[in-house]
C-alpha cells in the first residue's frame, strides 16, 4: 500500500521565489490497484509520480510504502527502493545502442554487485523488499529472467533487435519488461500510451492489465486519455492546480456531474 500524507513539493524558480507544484496531497493507493492520476497540463501529475520513487524530493510530508516512509531513504537504500518501483514513460527511454535483450537486462546487470552490500541491512530485510537472495545474479540467471520477460510481453522474436527497428508499441513492451525485471511491487506509468495510436494503446493496456492480474503489481498511471482511465483504472484521482480535488472509484468520480474539472476533462474527449 502507498500512503501519501500531506505531500508538498516546491521548486525554487528564482532567488527567493518558489513555485508550489503539489500542495498538501493525501492519497491512499492499495495493493493491486490500477490507479489513474488525471488533470490538466501543468497540474503537477508528473511531479507527483516522480515523488513516489524520489526522482523528486518532496519538500514536506511523507510517502509510506507498506508502512515505511521512503522520503527518509538515502544512498544505497534508495537504490534498493528504486528496484521495488518500476517506471515507464511516454517516449520509452530505451538505450538505443543496446539490443532488446540488453535493454531488459540493464537493471539486473548494474545492480548485481550491489545487492548484498548495504550496511545495516539484514538478509531478511532484503527478502522483505522482494530482493534476490543470492549475492549476485549469474549470467545464466539474467538470461533466464530476460527470456521470461520477453515471453511476458510477447516479444520473443525480437530478442536481438535494436530499438530503432521496433514500432512504438514494441518499444513500450521492451520498456515494460525492463521495468519489471527486478520484480517491483509498483509500476509507475507517465503517459505510457500517449505516443501510441489507439489500436496499439489498446494492446498495451491489455498487457498492463494482464501483468496486474498475474503478478499483483500495483500500477499508478498518469494519462490525459480519459478512455484509458475508463478501460483499466479501478480508481482515479484528479489533480487540479497542485491539489487533489477528487478521488475514488473511477465510476463514482466520473459519474459526479457536479464537478466542473471532471466535466472539463471528460469534455476534452472527442
Ligand atoms: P503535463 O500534463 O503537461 O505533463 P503535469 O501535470 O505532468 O503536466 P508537471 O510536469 O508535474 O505537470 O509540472 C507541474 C508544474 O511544475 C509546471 O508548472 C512545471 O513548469 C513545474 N515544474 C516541473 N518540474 C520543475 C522543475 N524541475 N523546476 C521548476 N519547475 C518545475
Ligand atoms: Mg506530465
Amino acid at each position: 500500500m502507498i500512503e501519501v500524507k500531506q505531500l508538498t513539493k516546491e521548486f525554487s524558480i528564482a532567488k527567493d521565489k518558489k513555485l508550489t507544484v503539489l500542495k498538501d496531497i493525501n492519497l491512499v493507493i492499495e495493493d493491486r490497484d490500477i490507479f489513474g492520476i488525471i488533470g490538466m497540463s501543468g497540474a503537477g501529475k508528473s511531479t507527483f509520480i516522480r515523488c513516489l520513487n524520489l526522482l523528486e524530493k518532496p519538500t514536506k510530508g511523507s510517502i509510506l510504502i507498506d508502512g515505511v516512509d521512503i522520503t527518509r531513504k538515502r544512498g544505497r537504500q534508495l537504490l534498493i527502493l528504486r528496484k521495488q518501483i518500476g517506471m515507464i514513460f511516454q517516449n520509452f527511454n530505451l538505450l538505443m545502442q543496446k539490443n532488446v535483450s540488453r535493454n531488459i537486462a540493464f537493471g539486473l546487470e548494474i545492480t548485481k554487485a550491489r545487492y548484498f552490500k548495504i550496511p545495516g541491512m539484514s538478509g531478511r530485510e532484503y527478502e522483505e523488499l522482494g530482493y534476490f537472495k543470492k549475492r549476485s545474479l549469474k549470467k545464466k540467471e539474467i538470461e533466464r529472467r530476460v527470456d521470461e520477460l520477453l515471453k511476458l510481453v510477447d516479444l520473443e522474436d525480437k530478442k536481438y533487435e535494436y530499438p530503432s527497428k521496433l514500432s512504438g508499441g514494441q518499444r513500450q513492451r521492451v520498456a515494460i519488461a525492463r521495468a519489471l525485471a527486478t520484480y517491483p511491487s509498483i509500476l509507475l506509468c507517465d503517459e505510457a500510451t500517449s505516443a501510441l495510436d489507439s489500436r496499439t494503446t489498446e494492446s498495451i493496456l491489455k498487457l498492463l492489465k494482464k501483468i496486474n492480474e498475474e503478478t499483483g503489481v500495483t500500477i499508478v498511471m498518469i494519462t490525459h486519455e480519459m478512455n484509458v482511465v475508463q478501460k483499466i483504472c479501478n480508481k482515479v484521482a484528479v489533480l487540479d492546480k497542485s491539489e487533489i480535488v477528487a478521488s475514488g472509484y473511477t465510476k463514482e468520480v466520473f459519474g459526479d456531474t457536479s464537478s466542473e474539472i471532471v466535466a472539463q476533462l471528460l469534455g476534452g474527449e472527442e
